[in-house]
């Protein structure tokens, strides 16, 4: 087993009443999916975020993967999206046969720039996926503006953007489809876990019928077919009632959850403000009309041999802090679909980013530890300001 850090960079917790809801679960005599738990926690989506249907997930990965069969796409069709984002992103539509066709970031957000969008678009392109980075969203109005006119979906990968906003609507609510976590390393977990937010009604018949293993067992139950059937390609998408019983209880905790996520950021915001004002490292913004759910923080250093240093500094004092994505069209399985391709803004932040470590019980004194490091790090170590 891996040494245990004094300051893990992220901690699963219980938030409520998580292991009573298990419990209940069990006695309720049903754990398999679409029981109690699995549709409270669709219905206080649906209705907290304003999404016609939530179909919970074993992952957001699932999500995503139900989301490019609904995108209706075969081989030679293109998805826009970043480079910057989980392998998830773009596997769903590989899968499916599509080419993912990667685009620059903007140095603010980190998110797909919203400019270089139009450019991207063939004659082939069928969808835009966007990805919310750290919460945070992506330029939404724009993005739909330039989809509507090409007629393309719109897929949001919002698994970091659970009960996040963007000019008061949720993100998942945006797009025609959005797909969340609730992986344990997520603002609201169950260990494994995510959704399939369904924006356009249309998509939901299909939806369900993809999610129950291609049959129409939800329209059976529903009394509006007398058998149910094999009718079209889909897999086994419904998680078990324990990991619904399990997120239920932190749903319900939603906001204090994010109050102290939100007490963390600001703080290390606050304390690391002198740093960035000597240009010795660069902070994230929340750009006007975005509520954050503060998924992370992150900082970016003068170049990646300082990022790497402040890394190794950090886990000589067991404090786990970590890099964040190695850009798809660089890794072995993504460069396939973009020889050659060079997106400067991508492959520049990504080298010098650190998130630093974010959990609901990071206490202010284990918070205060990381601060004094980085301070102590960049004030001795970093001599080239940004
Ligand atoms: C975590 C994450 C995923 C994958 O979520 P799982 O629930 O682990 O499948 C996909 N995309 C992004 C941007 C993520 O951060």
């Amino acid at each position: 087993m891996a040494t245990v850090d004094k300051i893990p960079f992220n901690k699963p917790f219980i938030a409520g009443r998580e292991l009573f809801y298990i419990a209940q679960a069990v006695t309720f005599g049903n754990l398999s999916g679409d029981g109690h738990f699995t549709k409270k926690c669709a219905h206080l989506m649906q209705e907290r975020f304003g999404i016609p249907k939530v179909l919970l997930t074993p992952s957001c990965t699932a999500a995503l993967e139900m989301a490019a069969q609904l995108c209706d796409l075969g081989p030679g069709d293109e998805v826009i999206m970043p480079s910057y984002t989980f392998v998830s992103t773009a596997s769903a539509f590989v899968r499916m046969g599509a080419s993912p066709v990667f685009v620059d970031i903007r140095p603010d957000t980190l998110n797909i720039d919203e400019a270089l969008i139009e450019d991207a678009i063939t004659e082939r392109t069928r969808a835009i996926c966007v990805v919310h980075y750290a919460g945070v969203a992506c330029e939404m109005d724009r993005i739909m503006a330039i989809a509507r006119g090409h007629g393309l979906r719109v897929v949001e990968d919002a698994a970091q953007g659970v009960n996040s906003w963007y000019n008061g609507r949720a993100l998942g609510s945006i797009g025609d489809l959005g797909c969340y976590s609730f992986h344990e390393t997520k603002n609201y977990i169950c260990g494994e876990g995510g959704a399939l937010c369904i924006n356009d009604p249309q998509l939901i018949q299909r939806a369900e019928i993809i999610r129950d293993k291609g049959t129409n067992r939800q329209r059976f139950f529903r009394g509006e077919v007398d058998k149910y059937t094999w009718v079209d390609v889909g897999s086994s998408y419904v998680p078990s009632e324990i990991c619904s019983a399990f997120l239920y209880g932190q749903l319900e905790e939603m906001d204090r959850i994010s109050d102290r996520r939100q007490e963390i950021y600001l703080r290390y915001l606050q304390e690391l403000l002198p740093l960035q004002q000597q240009g010795l490292l660069q902070l994230p913004e929340i750009p006007e009309g975005c509520t954050s759910n503060y998924h992370l923080c992150f900082v970016l250093l003068p170049t990646q041999t300082l990022r790497d240093e402040l890394l190794e500094y950090l886990r000589s004092l067991s404090i786990r802090a970590v890099f964040h994505y190695v850009p798809l069209h660089n890794s072995p399985c993504g460069s396939q679909f973009a020889p050659g391709l060079h997106l400067p803004q991508t492959e520049q932040l990504s080298s010098r980013l650190i998130r630093l470590p974010m959990y609901y019980e990071l206490s202010a004194a284990d918070q205060q530890l990381v601060i004094d490091a980085v301070r102590n790090f960049c004030l001795s170590r970093v001599s080239v300001p940004i």
